[in-house]
């Protein structure tokens, strides 16, 4: 197993976000967690990455305790976070900032191979090495925030709302992107876009309120009742 998080529990000061979470993501795949908004999908993967400190439970990264780990070493043990709102260096260059997602020891020895890993993934962004990130189209600077990540090499790569603000046919084009990662590392993809996540995904969680209320292969999920009406809107 890739990334075990057995019965995570966490929150902010004394509000208690996560109850009794618990999935996983093998090797070489592709899982989601979905839910609306506020169900706490993003504590989910701070608290994974170590910035939301755990309240109680485990996280495993290759067979390994990393729970308490904090978050720059988790990276350099080889999981890597696609923050929500892609959290960009606007004023830098595309190519600035994917080297500041190599900082880790791991990806330093590896910068130019890792430079041609992302721009064959992403040829755009190899067009537009030179171009400042903050003129790019939405689509685009969510190219560079996955790019950037996969910058320190990791074997566990999480993935906040990549869909948000994007239109259908952008969302699409990404998400096949996301699909073919597998065969590189693994991906845990957060999103409420439903639809489009279970189209990747191996596997899939719902998360309403801070626990699992559901879980399955994704033809299960889109034909279970409670998910066709609250996500599918059918
Ligand atoms: P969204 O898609 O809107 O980001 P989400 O499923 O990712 O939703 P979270 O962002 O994890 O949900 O939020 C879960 C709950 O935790 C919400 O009730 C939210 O208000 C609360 N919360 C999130 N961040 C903080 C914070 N820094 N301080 C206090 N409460 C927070």
């Amino acid at each position: 197993m890739a990334l075990r998080v057995s019965q995570l529990a966490s929150g902010y000061g004394k509000l208690q976000v996560l109850f009794d979470v618990s999935f996983e993501v093998g090797k070489n795949s592709v899982v989601s967690i979905l839910g609306p908004n506020g169900a706490g999908k993003t504590t989910t993967l701070l608290t994974v990455m170590g910035v939301v400190k755990p309240w109680g439970g485990k996280v495993e990264l290759g067979g390994v305790d990393v729970t308490n780990v904090p978050p720059h070493k988790k990276v350099e043990l080889g999981i890597s976070l696609v923050p929500e709102g892609r959290r960009l260096f606007p004023e830098m260059t595309v190519e600035e900032n994917l080297l500041m997602g190599a900082y880790t020891k791991r990806a330093r020895g590896k910068l130019a191979d890792s430079l041609e890993f992302v721009y064959s993934l992403f040829p755009r962004l190899r067009e537009r090495r030179r171009q400042k990130a903050g003129t790019m189209s939405g689509g685009e600077q969510q190219m560079l925030a996955i790019a950037r990540a996969l910058m320190s090499r990791p074997s566990v790569l999480l993935i906040d709302e990549p869909s948000a603000g994007l239109a259908p046919k952008v969302v699409s084009d990404l998400f096949r992107t996301i699909g073919q990662l597998r065969s590189e590392m693994s991906v845990l993809l957060v999103e409420q876009n439903v639809a489009a996540a279970l189209e990747i995904s191996d596997y899939a969680y719902v998360l309403e309120n801070g626990r699992i209320v559901l879980q399955g292969a994704p033809r299960e999920l889109a034909e279970n009742d409670h998910v066709k009406k609250a996500y599918l809107g059918v």
